[in-house]
């Protein structure tokens, strides 16, 4: 039985050009809206043919969606503690290339903000993994709810997707709420020195399906 999900409803819509730090450079559309049940600002990006005003006669193809949790230090300062920026760079070209949106969620720090999330990164520095910092923070593993990208989906008018996504989690909670995930595609493998462990970690405990090259590194979709 899905969850009976509050109506929310697009506030505003404008062109919006992108241009990564790579040079890479996309036409966007970028939505805002009111009615989102924790009152956070989050964002829908329209790439490829989304990008441009809805034609009257819908879209050939499924829309492509990428739910992208807020990372201001890996998607805006490069840090690499973790695989965010490559993720969001990777995800707006592969969503451009078929049409789809971006759902930019407000969701710092798997939901925990971004001072937690850097009270975590120092405890990481002594030895917990991203899962037991939060924990010993008093917050929950992994805080995020993606109720709020199911009512961004609905006010597009969207109720069936593919999902770009390593995560198992975000295509149980979005079925929940009633979106029909066709097809779940993974994202590419970012892998570098200073976030080796973190990813191991989210394959591991989170069930992403991330092949690390590593023995216990693959985990077969739940
Ligand atoms: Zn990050």
């Amino acid at each position: 039985m899905p969850l009976r999900l509050p109506t929310a409803m697009i506030r505003t819509q404008v062109p919006l050009p992108l241009r990564f730090a790579d040079g890479y450079a996309a036409d966007a559309r970028v939505y805002s809206f009111d009615g989102l049940v924790d009152g956070r600002e989050h964002l829908a990006f329209g790439l490829g043919d989304r990008a441009a005003a809805s034609p009257e006669d819908g879209y050939a193809s499924l829309p492509l969606i990428r739910p992208h949790s807020e990372c201001l230090t890996g998607d805006v300062f490069g840090s690499q503690r973790c695989d965010c920026g490559p993720q969001l760079r990777e995800a707006v070209e592969r969503i451009a290339d078929v049409g789809g949106y971006l759902l930019y969620l407000r969701q710092e720090g798997r939901g925990i903000g971004l001072y937690a999330k850097l009270d975590a990164y120092g405890l990481q520095d002594t030895g917990l993994d991203t899962y037991e910092a939060n924990v010993a923070l008093g917050h929950g593993e992994d805080e995020r709810s993606y109720l709020v990208a199911a009512q961004m989906l609905r006010a597009l008018g969207v109720s069936r997707i593919d999902l770009l996504s390593n995560n198992p989690d975000k295509a149980r909670q979005l079925r929940r709420c009633g979106v029909t995930v066709a097809q779940q595609l993974p994202t590419g493998v970012h892998l570098s020195a200073a976030n080796a462990r973190y990813l191991a970690t989210k394959a591991r405990r989170g069930a992403h399906t991330l092949d690390l090259g590593l023995p216990e590194g693959r985990i077969a979709p739940a």
